[in-house]
């Protein structure tokens, strides 16, 4: 963990991103913009910590925090050190915003479904059927409540055997892709600077008929997604839904 970090030097730190090896996030970014824009008197920091076992330690060291982001890898380690979950972020199993009240009490939330949902919205077509969600981790869960509620099955894919996966990625074939016209990345391969990676599918049985989505935003075309335009298929990065996640989590940092 770097001291810094943890405890940044005016300490009068409003808002913030939880997550491991996050200096290229967009979050700060995205926030210190937004303050500047509007004249908000608010400062956001990143809080990178090696183990969510040091989640405590910003909480007692920022008293001013009004609210959290959460990122890779802490979405569902940081369950339990939260006074309350709500009912959403509950029944997806990981939290990606925390609402910190005047009592001191946390209360965590998931955004990413929100984001998500209105980002593949208007790209969705009658034949996209089934999704496949690449990678079982905390933003996966949050893909798969957002496609159901779409009314879209999903089966997942790990790269070891889980009981939530239906396939591993070895065990991958071109048929499978041919049954899920929609294909998720939920996983960090990809991202820069490991832009020539990308997760192992057989992207010879990806069609024009596929809609393949990557969370990733950095780089904004991942090697995943030039596969699949190669393909023909219909592609989208995950900007669209960092930037509308971001926005609902400002909506509930700042209602009563
Ligand atoms: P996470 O909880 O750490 O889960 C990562 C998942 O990826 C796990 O299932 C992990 O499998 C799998 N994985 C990691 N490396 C792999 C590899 N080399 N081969 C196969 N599988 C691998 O992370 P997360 O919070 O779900 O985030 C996942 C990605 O989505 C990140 O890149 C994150 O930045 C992005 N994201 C973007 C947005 C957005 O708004 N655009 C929002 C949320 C997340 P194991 O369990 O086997 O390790």
């Amino acid at each position: 963990m770097n001291g810094t970090d943890i405890k940044p030097e005016n300490q009068m730190t409003d808002f913030g991103l939880i997550g491991k090896d996050i200096s290229y996030s967009f979050s700060k970014a995205h926030f210190t913009a937004k303050f500047e824009e509007e004249g908000l008197d608010y400062s956001y920091d990143n809080f990178d910590l090696d183990t969510i076992s040091q989640f405590p330690e910003v909480i007692k060291n920022n008293p001013n925090l009004l609210g959290l982001n959460v990122t890779i890898p802490y979405k569902e380690s940081i369950i339990p050190y939260l006074d309350e979950v709500d009912g959403v972020a509950q029944e997806i199993g990981a939290v990606n915003t925390i609402k910190i009240g005047s009592d001191g009490k946390l209360k965590g939330y998931n955004t990413d479904h929100l984001g998500f949902q209105a980002s593949i919205f208007p790209l969705l077509a009658p034949h996209h059927e089934n999704a496949l969600i690449l990678g079982t981790g905390g933003a996966s869960k949050a893909i798969n409540f957002a496609l159901k509620q779409l009314n879209v099955p999903c089966n997942f894919v790990s790269r070891t055997p889980r009981p939530e996966a239906r396939y591993t990625f070895g065990g991958l074939t071109e048929d499978i892709i041919k049954a899920h016209q929609i294909i998720i990345n939920c996983t960090p391969i990809g991202t820069y600077p490991n832009v020539n990676e990308c997760p192992e599918i057989p992207y010879d049985a990806v069609s024009e008929a596929h809609l393949l989505y990557d969370l990733i935003y950095n780089p904004i075309q991942t090697k995943f997604l030039i596969c699949g335009e190669i393909k023909g298929a219909t592609i989208s990065n995950g900007a669209k839904m960092l930037e509308l996640q971001a926005e609902k989590s400002w909506e509930i940092w700042v209602s009563e």
